[in-house]
């Protein structure tokens, strides 16, 4: 599953020819492209590498983890479909446990200095963060956040395994959309969800290390505990916008 289609038609609203006539999203961007090499403490090759191998690792996990639940309606009342209702509050409940597990653990990967420095910087060296870098991280750091957290999420919903495959494939959507450092107009992800592309691009700054911690889906652990950095949109010279960092809650 990817979010390329999902870009493509959100790219229709904001679409327009560069100097050189190609089509850019360049008046969108967070950050100028030039920046992905200037900025970034690693390369693209490397990122896609260490993507491959998540990805397959993930895919495996996952794999055995049906494997032992059972048939692909595990989970489903008497062998029948769910309803729309049951599905809704199934992923209702498994994005609050998945935000919660991941809000607590993000936090303290922060807070020790070990586990900052070997596992969670591994993601931090994109300060300019871009699509497939979403899931740049290191291969034990991926196991307990979304393997773990996914798993823990998948059984405490109750949800089905046909189920999570739409859930985990939406979970997927959203933390690409959220690196992909593009603030398209009419972009639903950015219309229903305060956590968003850049709400979690002040994350990956110098200054975000203490701040947003929230992941992948809304913001209320930052705001109860204080850590929610609010932020303004600027319009950047040259074009794409720039993201102000403001007075903390
Ligand atoms: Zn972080
Ligand atoms: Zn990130």
């Amino acid at each position: 599953m990817n979010c390329w289609g999902f870009h493509a038609g959100g790219c229709v609203l904001g679409l327009f020819r560069d100097v050189h006539g190609f089509w850019s999203c360049d008046n969108y961007r967070l950050h100028p492209k030039q920046e992905e090499v200037e900025k970034n403490l690693v390369s693209k090759k490397t990122v896609i590498k260490g993507v491959l191998l998540i990805q397959f690792l993930q895919v495996t996990a996952a794999i055995l983890l049906y494997m032992v639940i059972g048939g692909s309606d595990a989970g489903a009342s008497a062998g029948q479909p769910s309803s729309f209702v049951v599905i809704a509050r199934q992923f209702i409940v498994a994005m609050v446990v998945l935000d919660t597990y991941q809000y607590f653990l993000h936090r303290y990967m922060h807070h020790n200095k070990f586990l900052y420095r070997h596992l969670h910087s591994r993601h931090h060296r994109l300060a300019v963060p871009y699509t497939f870098g979403a899931i740049y991280n290191h291969p034990f750091e991926a196991f307990i956040f979304d393997t773990l957290g996914g798993a823990l999420a998948f059984v405490i919903s109750g949800m089905s395994p046909r189920v999570s495959i739409f859930f985990f494939s939406f979970g997927t959507i959203k933390s690409v959309d959220d690196h992909c450092g593009i603030l398209l107009p009419g972009n639903p992800f950015h219309i229903f969800f305060r956590n968003n592309t850049a709400f979690h691009d002040l994350h990956h700054q110098l200054y975000g290390g203490k701040y947003n911690f929230s992941q992948p889906f809304f913001v209320m652990w930052d705001r109860i505990l204080g850590t929610y950095k609010p932020y303004s949109l600027e319009k950047r010279e040259g074009g794409g916008f720039r993201l102000r960092p403001g007075k903390n809650c």
